[in-house]
């Protein structure tokens, strides 16, 4: 059996929550045992070099796509690099700067940390980081998040409607609430990764001005930006849902018992991290990492503090 000491103060973000809900066993494994996969998927190194690219733009830099990639090129992708990614990743930092370079939009905080009292539980803190907070033109605070994604960005998509029950922006309301900020709502900015790919005619310099004539030719299919926005009941309903869900995960800790939920195994970003161990039935050494793996050196290695 595989089991992990329950910490005395829970220190929960949402990523750690919403691993829990996909399933219990990830949530031991991730979290209880520490185990990271040795190299990054593709779509999150991705998503975290096109963050470096938009951090550099709001320092100041004009062009978000050299820092972009060289945020790509320190990262470990999980499979042998791909022209398209690298190449579209650049453009689409590039063509970010082409259509937000000079909105009206003051950023007061980036990479904003939060650690705040859960105050409906004893021992249990919420932790996290909101991507900025900002002063949006007609003077109103927003919490910015940026995020990329590889879907439909129309008005009626589902993205979108999803997003009014969303967990994470429930989260960052709670967060800045108690921080004092004043935000009237998150400005949600979403990126689409790019649709075309390159032709196997086509040089890496082809593939660039074609995507970079495609995104001008249509910014909306790629980049969408929209205010969500929360109210004081729909916080009520969050803030019991999270109870619910410390309760479940405090039950798994005391039973030490985390059972698997099979319907994540495999999503829309391919395979689980652990699928191998589950499948094949490998059960780590306590505090030993299995081959492909390492331990992380703390529970939340994207925090800070
Ligand atoms: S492979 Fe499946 S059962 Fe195993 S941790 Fe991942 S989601 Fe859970």
């Amino acid at each position: 059996m595989i089991t992990a000491a329950e910490p005395k103060i829970l220190r929960l973000t949402h990523s750690m929550m919403a691993c829990f809900q996909a399933c219990p066993r990830k949530c031991l494994l991730r979290y209880g045992c520490r185990l990271r996969r040795d190299r990054e998927s593709m779509p999150l190194a991705w998503g975290k070099a096109f963050h470096a690219g938009l951090d550099a733009m709001k320092r100041g830099e004009t062009n978000p796509a050299d820092a972009a990639l060289a945020a790509w090129d320190e990262s470990r992708i999980e499979v042998e690099d791909n022209l398209t990614q690298r190449t579209g990743l650049y453009v689409m930092a590039q063509m970010y700067a082409w259509r937000y370079g000079s909105d009206a939009i003051a950023y007061d905080a980036s990479e904003y940390e939060f650690s705040i009292l859960f105050k409906r539980m004893a021992g249990v803190t919420l932790a996290g980081k909101i991507d900025g907070t900002a002063t949006l033109p007609d003077g109103r605070k927003a919490i910015v998040e940026h995020k990329t994604c590889g879907v439909d960005l129309g008005s009626d998509s589902d993205y979108w409607q999803r997003l009014r029950i969303d967990s994470q922006i429930n989260m960052y309301y709670l967060a800045a609430q108690r921080a004092g900020t004043n935000a009237a709502t998150v400005l949600y900015d979403v990126t689409r990764k790019p649709t075309i790919r390159i032709k196997q005619t086509e040089t890496p310099d082809d593939y660039a001005k074609r995507l970079s004539e495609d995104v001008q030719a249509n910014p909306d299919k790629y980049f969408v930006r929209r205010e969500i926005t929360r109210l004081a009941g729909d916080m009520d309903e969050f803030v019991e849902q999270l109870a619910q869900v410390v309760k479940m995960y405090r039950l798994c800790a005391r039973w030490k018992q985390w059972p698997q939920n099979t319907s994540s195994c495999v999503g829309m970003f391919g395979r689980c991290e652990f699928f191998d161990l589950c499948t094949t039935g490998a059960i780590p050494e306590p505090g030993g990492a299995p081959d492909g793996y390492r331990i992380a050196e703390k529970l939340h290695e994207e925090l800070l503090l």
